[in-house]
């Protein structure tokens, strides 16, 4: 049976990355199809508009998409195309792409930060949930509610009603700067960390630094309808067009895909193939320590997950 997934390529390491990624999905034959679509910068070029609905068309129609990168350029005039296309929790928080203002005379620049009720629940709940399918054993809820009480504190009430429906689950909640130097000091503390958008940003490279860098860190946004998979990592401009971009983290983002699409056995064997190729230095990229290139790294996975 065959299955179409929408793909976006991103820009800057993007299509590098992306045919990597496309080719280890490939050897292990899948079934699945390819539905390219653009965003971004490529898009604008193309089309005239970074989002074209025709792109969030395909999205909905395929209800899974695997997306490279996108450039988010600084300052006003562009909200962040990554932000647009996610769903549920992870439009909400520091976020928003509404009530960001800067005062006539440009003196004071403002961003207003906005938890729901119902965003919270969605996104603890699915961390609850996880965590009981993973056979996970403890959910940590970071928070700031001490100083941001309304928007932290009321993500923070709906973490601890929820935690109640699962009495199996060991609950705790920390302080989001406690939790940086916690995660750094004592990493085996943790399980499944839920927290609201602006603390999961930083805390997920934070989280990548610890386990290899950026290269080795998936993303995934799972929402009702559709779901996107991608790289915790932007387009890394200082590195684009020269072959050495980490492939890892999107195909571990593809290999959560697999698993959504309940092909765990395939998704373990791409994570089985990183870790093999891992051990053995074999033809890794420069961010791993070695000299390989993005294409002959995703050379020595292809071998892999071959056997
Ligand atoms: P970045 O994640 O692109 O890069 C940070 C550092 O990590 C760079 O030194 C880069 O070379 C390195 N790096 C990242 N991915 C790597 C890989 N696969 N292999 C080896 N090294 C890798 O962050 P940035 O430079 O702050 O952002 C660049 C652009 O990406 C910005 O426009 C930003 O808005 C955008 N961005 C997009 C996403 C997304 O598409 N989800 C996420 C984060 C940033």
């Amino acid at each position: 049976m065959t299955k179409t997934i929408a793909v976006i390529r991103g820009d800057g390491i993007g299509p590098e990355i992306m045919a990597a990624t496309l080719k280890v999905l490939d050897a292990l034959e899948c079934g699945l199809e390819y539905d390219f679509v653009e965003a971004g910068m490529v898009a604008l070029e193309k089309h005239g508009e970074l989002l074209p609905q025709a792109t969030l068309d395909v999205i909905a129609k395929h209800g899974v998409a695997l997306k490279g990168p996108l450039t988010t350029p600084i300052g006003k005039g562009f909200s962040s195309l990554n932000v647009a296309l996610r769903l549920r929790e992870n439009t909400e928080g520091a976020y928003l792409s509404e009530g960001q203002t800067l005062s006539d005379d440009g003196e004071t620049g403002q961003s207003i930060v906005r938890n729901t009720r119902k965003g919270a629940s969605r996104i603890v709940r699915h961390a609850f949930d996880l965590a009981v399918r993973k056979g996970r054993r403890k959910v940590t809820a970071v928070h700031k509610a001490n100083i941001i009480k309304t928007a932290s504190g009321l993500f923070l009430d709906v973490a601890r009603e929820i935690a109640q429906e699962y009495p199996a689950i060991e609950f705790n909640e920390m302080i989001v700067d406690n939790t940086c130097m916690q995660l750094v000091m004592n990493p085996w503390q943790f399980d499944v960390i839920v927290t609201t958008n602006l603390f999961g940003d930083i805390l997920s490279d934070l989280c990548a630094g610890l386990v290899g860098g950026l290269g080795l860190a998936p993303g995934a946004n799972i929402g009702n309808g559709a779901a996107i998979f991608e790289a915790v990592h932007g387009s890394a401009p200082d590195i684009a067009g020269r072959s050495v971009a980490d492939p890892c983290a999107l195909l571990l983002a593809a290999a959560e895909m697999l698993d959504h699409l309940d092909m765990t056995a395939r998704a373990t064997r791409i994570r089985e193939a990183i870790r093999a190729a891992l051990e053995a230095h074999d033809r890794v990229t420069p961010d791993l320590g070695g000299s390989g290139t993005t294409e002959s790294f995703a050379e020595a996975l292809v071998e892999r997950v071959r056997v």
